[in-house]
């Protein structure tokens, strides 16, 4: 099978997987080796929510329960974010997109800045570790760097290495709304998987293991000619 995009092209990719599957992680390694943005709608979304800007306060309620935002608010917002000076170099998106409508503004917003979709990247795990994952997760709740109580903790207890901010659970990622967001992942999200699937754009790679091993396989899915990459 032979990859759409060209090594030279700027990099846009998609990173898809449940919540807390480590896209977030992955994505800020890989930015930061290639220098080019990492757009996350949740950070995006929580941002707007802190400052109580008027998209933030439409958002929020969704948010805590799990829910998704509706499209429309996101297409705009991130319509908005990839018009933006540092989206020219490429990008890469954590969270977006999230529905098959929202794939189909995705298409037209590259279409319109020119800038093909190199490929979309699915994290895969079991959702028992995904609850694992997420039930022990904590946030700075200034910059938003996430962690894990035990597999990727601070080095002073409840406090972010980066800024010294306190770190908090997320209101979403308590028990109870954690498996709503599964649910409501499989329900939305996993079409979107199959849709980039279809049209030959997916690379599937195993996201249980250590973030450096992870890191190597969506290095390895970025080869050209490799479209699915998993773990011996
Ligand atoms: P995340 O940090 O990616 O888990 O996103 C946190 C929450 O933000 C989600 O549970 C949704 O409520 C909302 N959200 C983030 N991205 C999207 C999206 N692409 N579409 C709709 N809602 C979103």
């Amino acid at each position: 099978m032979t990859r759409r995009f060209q090594p030279k092209d700027p990099l846009v990719l998609v990173l898809l997987g449940p919540p807390g599957v480590g896209k977030g992680t992955q994505g800020r390694l890989l930015a930061d080796a290639e220098g080019i943005p990492l757009l996350s709608t949740g950070d995006i979304l929580r941002g707007a929510v802190r400052e109580g800007t008027p998209l933030g306060r439409q958002a929020q309620d969704y948010m805590r329960a799990g829910e998704l935002v509706p499209d429309q608010l996101i297409d705009d917002m991130m319509a908005d974010r990839l018009s933006q000076g540092d989206a020219a170099r490429g990008f890469i998106l954590d969270g977006y997109p999230r529905t098959v409508a929202q794939v189909q503004a995705l298409d037209v917003a590259l279409e319109t800045a020119g800038r093909p979709l190199s490929l979309a990247v699915l994290f895969e795990v079991a959702d028992e570790e995904v609850v694992r994952r997420l039930a022990g997760r904590r946030s700075c709740q200034s910059c938003g760097r996430a962690y894990h109580v035990e597999f990727d903790p601070p080095r002073a207890r409840d406090r972010c290495d980066r800024d010294g901010e306190p770190l908090v659970r997320r209101d979403d990622d308590r028990p109870e709304t954690i498996l709503h967001r599964l649910d409501v992942y499989r329900r939305e999200t996993e079409p979107v998987a199959t849709c980039f699937r279809e049209r030959d754009q997916l690379a599937a790679i195993d996201a249980l293991g250590e973030p450096a091993d992870i890191h190597e396989r969506l290095r390895e899915a970025l080869t050209p000619g490799r479209l699915d990459v998993r773990a011996a």
